[in-house]
């Protein structure tokens, strides 16, 4: 899971397949199945937490789900981001910079709502102590966020 880390890449916000992310107090951006089809096809699906950017705006902590894609029988993969920021609006159709730096978990299911909900909230607790950290606070700075805004640079 680790080997493709870290892991840059920008894109377009889309709308999602309306899990409902947004009612559990925990929005997922959606990037488009273009921007999906460009990541190393052996990434592993499950949890990661790196750094993420809307536009030019500021650098934030964000947990990321890899998973496989319901709206396309789970034959595709789906790459969502939720930032760890309370934003005024949405950003529909802005473009998303982000760097993956590590991994928590494989994907799971649960038995209830619940407990989906407790095991995200610990994921993003795993993933503020794990971006304090020095070899993944690095990447905040990095000239990738400081790019010309609506440059599109898959695995730069
Ligand atoms: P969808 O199924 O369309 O992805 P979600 O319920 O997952 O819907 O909500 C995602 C949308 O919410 C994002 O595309 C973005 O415009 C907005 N949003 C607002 N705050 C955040 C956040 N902190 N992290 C991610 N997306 C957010
Ligand atoms: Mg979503």
């Amino acid at each position: 899971a680790m080997r493709h880390l870290p892991y840059f890449c920008r894109g377009e916000v889309v709308k999602g397949f309306g899990r409902g992310s947004k009612e559990l107090g925990i929005p997922t951006a959606n990037f488009s199945e273009q921007v999906v089809e460009s990541f190393p096809s052996d990434i592993s699906t499950g949890i990661y937490y790196g750094w993420a950017c809307v536009g030019n705006g500021d650098v934030h902590k964000m947990v990321l789900s890899i998973g496989w894609n319901p709206f396309y029988k789970n034959i595709k993969k789906s790459v969502e981001t939720h930032i760890i920021h309370t934003f005024k609006e949405d950003f529909y159709g802005e473009i998303l910079s982000i760097v993956i730096t590590g991994y928590i978990r494989p994907e799971k299911n649960f038995d209830s709502l619940a407990a989906l909900i407790s095991a995200i909230q610990e994921d993003i607790e795993e993933a503020k102590r794990q971006l304090d950290l020095p070899e993944h606070l690095k990447l905040k700075e990095d000239n990738f966020f400081h790019q010309p805004e609506g440059k599109i640079v898959n695995n730069h």
